[in-house]
């Protein structure tokens, strides 16, 4: 087994955390199914710290995996059917889908596409990704992805290069072959040191001809009842507790569950609103939604302090001082590795001995303005600082 240092876990190819392995699950064309989702439960129970963890890019990560367990998960996660077989196709299947993509629909036959063409694209940097956002509405404009195919306001097909307002118009057959040319343009270019193609088209100039038609307006699914998804749900810190998730499952009678980005799920079950369950987010603008919080202690071994009920009291007071603290981002971290939003925020609280350091626009790392606070004194810190 390897372990990846960086910030893009798989399966195969975990990352080292304070807490032990991070193992990530990319689920296939972006759904889990009953059995999956239950079976998940149990692995983080069985090996994890208790917790599935939904990231902000709609995949699935269970945490605080010993070393000697990672064979043990992963051939149950291959008898789930939650694991590539080949760990260089893993790492590529970096895609974000549609979240009403149904069997056989535009969306659901450019992902088939695409990953068969995963093995012909360059090599790229781990954290580069595609976004196939044609469904009925566009529901991904605002997800990070380096390729993106979209649809115009006359539902022509455009392959649009993050960064840039503009795509190239294509037709489904050419569309992902369009994505295997670009790819080439970016290395070809030097895009592997900018890292990603919005930070390298900002650099090398993109050709005219990717860029010649607009996408459709942006959109973004928001919790509660969606007319087109059904039951779409927030999770705080997309820490999924496997019994509430298993409460959710049985109480709505979810046949699949699609993750969304931004920490959000869509539940596909026959009566959506039997899906509004406690512990999930139902209705848009909870404040919760807006902080970021790893598990912190005592799920995390390198914690000293717990992280997320401190987050959830920071954002709701923040929310309600609508004065001063309007649309602040919020980070509560356990230790300065700052697993859960590894960049800056405009507020960062980094645990230390028990205390708290407060970073003002920064990251983890970066040098606090204040230190060694008690969690009873953060408020009126942010307030006077
Ligand atoms: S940031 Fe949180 S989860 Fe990550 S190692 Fe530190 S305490 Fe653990």
């Amino acid at each position: 087994m390897s372990v990846v240092k960086g910030w893009c876990p798989g399966a195969h190819r975990p990352m080292l955390s304070g807490d032990g392995l991070v193992v990530r699950v990319r689920p296939f064309r972006g759904e889990l199914n009953r059995a999956q989702v239950l079976g998940l439960c149990d692995l983080a129970e069985r090996f994890g710290n208790g917790l599935i963890e939904l990231t902000s890019r709609a995949n699935l990560q269970l945490r605080g995996i010993a070393h000697e367990d990672h064979p043990a998960l992963l051939a149950a996660l291959q008898g789930l059917g939650l694991l590539d077989l080949d760990p260089s196709l893993e790492a590529r299947r970096n895609m974000l889908v549609a979240p009403d993509r149904s069997p056989g629909d535009l969306t659901d036959r450019l992902c088939t596409r695409l990953i068969e063409a995963l093995p012909q694209l360059p090599d790229l940097p781990a954290k580069m990704g595609y976004v196939i956002d044609t469904g009925a509405r566009a529901w991904l404009g605002e997800a990070i992805g380096d390729f993106r195919l979209e649809l115009a306001e006359n539902g022509a097909l455009l392959l649009r290069a993050d960064g840039v307002a503009l795509g190239r118009p294509v037709s489904e057959a050419e569309a992902v072959p369009a994505i295997i040319e670009l790819a080439e343009w970016f290395v070809a270019t030097g895009g592997r040191d900018n890292g990603r193609v919005a930070r390298h088209v900002a650099k090398a100039a993109l050709p005219e001809m990717w860029q010649r038609a607009a996408p459709r307006a942006l959109g973004w699914p928001e919790p509660g009842i969606d007319p087109e998804l059904g039951a779409v749900l927030g999770v705080p810190f997309g820490a999924l507790e496997p019994d509430a998730l298993r409460g959710l499952i049985a109480q709505c009678g979810a046949t699949a569950l699609r993750p969304l980005p931004g920490r959000m799920l869509r539940l596909l079950c026959p009566q959506p609103e039997a899906a509004l369950h406690p512990g999930f987010v139902a209705a848009p603008g909870a404040p919760e939604m807006r902080a970021s919080a790893c598990p912190g202690a005592p799920y995390c071994p390198a914690a000293s302090v717990e992280t997320r009920s401190l987050a959830r009291r920071l954002a709701r007071r923040a929310s309600a001082d609508t004065d001063t603290n309007t649309g602040v981002s919020l980070h509560v971290s356990g230790c300065a590795k700052g697993c859960a939003h590894p960049r800056r925020a405009d507020l960062t609280l980094v645990g230390r001995d028990g205390r708290f350091d407060l970073v003002r626009g920064g990251a983890p790392w970066d040098p606090p303005s204040l230190t060694g606070l008690d969690p009873s004194q953060i408020s009126d810190a942010i307030r006077s600082a």
